[in-house]
């Protein structure tokens, strides 16, 4: 019996990877690629729409919760547990996949500063009957753990499935490499010219490290413009090379032809932006909130002032310095821009959540989306 490989770039190329890794399909791919000459004072500035990757919600935890939800239901899972800011896209995108899959959802949140998107993907998770519980700091988020998953047990005999923050084990860092490959296709067939650069948000990590993989195995010459979101202590260049280092290993222990690349090589792609992160994880900076204005104006992108506008901002920053202008530059869109409100019919009213998640509607937001 023949069975056939889901349509896979990382797959096509590692068919032993796809015989051996968990897969759902979820994402609808590939993701165009769309050019714009000249913008901004760049050569080309070219968007990698991953905002299309998915029909009801997109952005690029999609691509990652292909293989984790897999993951999880080839083990039986019923229920997955996962991990975030209180309006973390990584939580919601989980809550909505794992729906449709079959599969409950629990999501440990914690603080973060208010915007409107906050109110929208706690009140979406809790119409989806994702279980959210709020934790006041890090240092609470393993006992909140714990606590759940032994009252799971007890309960039902299983423990949730644990999905680390932003889908970014070693799993959900290979659907980047894919993602690569992806976009090689893409240039080699014409579609796309090669970047020289690719901007993209540095959180959790995975899509950086994916990317960065990718570039060294097919051998282009791209460097990805890491702009970190993220506190230094979550996101930084040694933890993003270690969880490349155990992609790499996972996916060599899988299919020995995949090489373990050396530290140095993955160095030598990657670029860590430091100077765009602002004062904290999810407050706007003045930089952040006009990219997500120029964004929607010039190019009728839908970015946000956490991910997209702060990665945006430095690559208006570089094309501005003229630092650009005789190149090809990508921005990596990772950002939703389904309108899952209206899709999922979500009507909730915030009483019904947990208490800790109630300030949010109750305090001011920052300006902007
Ligand atoms: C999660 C997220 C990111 C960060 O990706 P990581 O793989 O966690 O580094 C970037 N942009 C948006 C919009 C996200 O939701």
């Amino acid at each position: 019996m023949t069975v056939e490989l889901p349509d896979r770039p990382l797959f096509n190329r590692f068919p032993n990877i796809g015989k051996r890794i968990p897969f759902t399909p979820l994402a609808t791919l590939p993701t165009p690629c769309e050019s714009h000459e000249g913008y901004g004072g760049a050569g080309q500035l070219v968007v990698k729409r991953d905002d299309f990757s998915g029909q009801v919600y997109s952005g690029n935890k999609v691509r990652k919760l292909e293989l984790l939800l897999g993951r999880a239901l080839e083990e039986g899972a019923k229920e997955v547990l996962t991990f975030g800011y209180a309006g973390s896209n990584h939580s919601l995108a989980t809550s909505i996949y794992a729906k449709q899959v079959g599969l409950r959802c629990i999501s440990v949140l914690l603080p973060q500063p208010n915007a409107q998107y906050v109110r929208r993907n706690l009140l979406a998770s809790f119409f989806l009957g994702t279980e959210l519980h709020h934790v006041s700091s890090v240092s609470a988020v393993a006992l909140t753990t714990a606590r759940i998953v032994a009252s799971r047990k007890i309960r039902t005999g299983f423990a949730p499935q644990i999905i680390p923050a932003g889908g970014s084990s070693a799993l959900g860092t290979s659907s980047f490499v894919s993602a690569l490959f992806e976009l090689n296709d893409q240039i080699e067939s014409g579609k796309c010219d090669a970047p020289d650069r690719i901007y993209v948000p540095l959180g959790s990590m995975g899509t950086v490290a994916g990317l960065a993989i990718g570039i060294v195995l097919v051998g282009l010459k791209t460097k990805v413009v890491a702009v970190r979101v993220v506190d230094e202590r979550f996101g930084n260049a040694q933890k993003t090379l270690k969880l490349a280092h155990k992609t790499c290993t996972m996916l060599h222990d899988v299919d020995p032809s995949f090489p373990v690349i050396p530290e140095q090589e993955l160095r030598s792609v990657l670029e860590i932006r430091d100077e765009f992160f602002g004062r904290q994880y999810g407050e706007f900076t003045p930089e952040s909130i006009e990219a997500v204005r120029r964004a929607r104006e010039e190019l009728s992108l839908d970015f946000e002032g956490t991910y997209s506008g702060k990665a945006f901002s430095a690559f208006l920053h570089d094309a501005a310095q003229g630092e650009l202008s005789d190149k090809t530059a990508m921005f990596w869109n990772t950002h939703n821009s389904r309108d899952f409100t209206t899709a999922l019919s979500v009507e909730a009213d915030y009483h019904d959540l947990p208490k800790g998640f109630h300030r949010y509607f109750e305090e001011d937001i920052q300006a902007l989306a």
